[in-house]
């Protein structure tokens, strides 16, 4: 049916693709209002729709990376939890993140800087375009430093230099595959000053248990603290979704009462993490420690 030169076709629905070490074989589709772009990058397939539900959507390689709708969800259970966990983060550094949220929700705090390393310009430059929402001018923030790079590199040439890192990486399938291996944390671990702390997006639970596990199992060897989150994240339909960290302190001493004055004092707007949030989302069911500890 034609309105005016806009084609609508009735039938638009995105599915996702190739989700690695997803066993589920479920695909669950989200209707389209309309197709923003559709390019490739040296590195990917890059896709951002109108939607429904979840407004725009980034997909990277097919697979959903962030929507307008939910994405408070993700990046402050990604950012959040080691922000308040560490004592003092002044120096923060993001692999990956293109979209510009966790950027967003790491300037919410006061920190000295925030570098970010990721491997396609592209990503950032029409985030910028088609998801202003989401980065909200954090790209020309003053504390902000942005390196194009490969995040593996760029790790390891940085030894004792951030309090917190942040990995807001795509799944590992494209440019992201060689960084889960047990030699990038420990990169990642000499990146990091002496009481420094790791924040990973893990994967689904439900879907991919078995990223989940090699995750969790590899942090687990290097770091002498790790616990992990849940929450369920729409847009994902990943069922219980999952966020590591990984410490050089140890975890088990951060109280609630240490998280709730911190969280008073720095008067954030938040919309899903707090500190009872936080200690709620590491409870986790037999079944899923069972998934985990293999
Ligand atoms: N929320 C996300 C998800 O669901 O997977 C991650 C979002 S963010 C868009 C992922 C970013 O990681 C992408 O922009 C991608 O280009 C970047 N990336 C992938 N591999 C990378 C690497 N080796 N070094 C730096 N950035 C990388």
């Amino acid at each position: 049916m034609k309105k005016g030169n806009f084609c609508f076709n009735k039938n638009q629905w995105f599915f996702e693709e190739n989700v690695p070490y997803d066993v589920s074989r479920i695909k669950i589709g989200i209707e389209v209002k309309r197709k923003l772009y559709s390019g490739r990058s040296r590195y990917q397939k890059i896709e951002f729709y109108d939607t429904y539900f979840f407004g725009r959507i980034l997909v990277l390689d097919g697979i959903l990376q962030t929507s307008e709708k939910d994405e408070f969800i993700y990046h402050e259970m990604l950012c959040q939890n080691p922000l308040f966990l560490h004592k003092n983060p002044q120096r923060v550094l993001i692999v990956g993140g293109g979209d510009g949220g966790a950027l967003e929700e790491i300037l919410k705090h006061k920190v000295k800087e925030v570098q970010m390393v990721e491997i396609d310009e592209k990503v950032i430059e029409l985030s910028k375009k088609y998801l202003p929402s989401i980065s909200k001018g954090a790209f020309n923030d003053r504390r902000t430093k942005l390196f194009i790079e490969d995040g593996k590199k760029f790790i390891k040439r940085n030894v004792n230099c951030f309090d917190v890192i942040i990995l807001d990486l795509s799944d590992p399938g494209g440019p992201a595959k060689d960084l889960i291996s047990l030699n990038f944390y420990k990169n990642v671990k000499r990146a990091l000053r002496k009481n420094g702390i790791v924040s990973i997006q893990s994967g689904s639970l439900s879907y991919q248990a078995k990223l989940v596990s090699l995750i969790f199992n590899r942090v687990n060897r290097i770091f002498p603290s790790v616990k992990i989150h849940r929450s369920v994240i729409p847009s994902y339909q990943a069922g219980e979704y999952s966020f590591i960290v990984g410490s050089k302190f140890n975890l088990k001493k951060i109280s609630p009462l240490v998280l709730q004055s911190k969280f008073k004092k720095a008067k954030l707007k938040l919309s899903y993490w707090n500190p009872e949030m936080h200690f709620a989302s590491s409870v986790l069911p037999k079944y899923l420690k069972d998934k985990i500890r293999k």
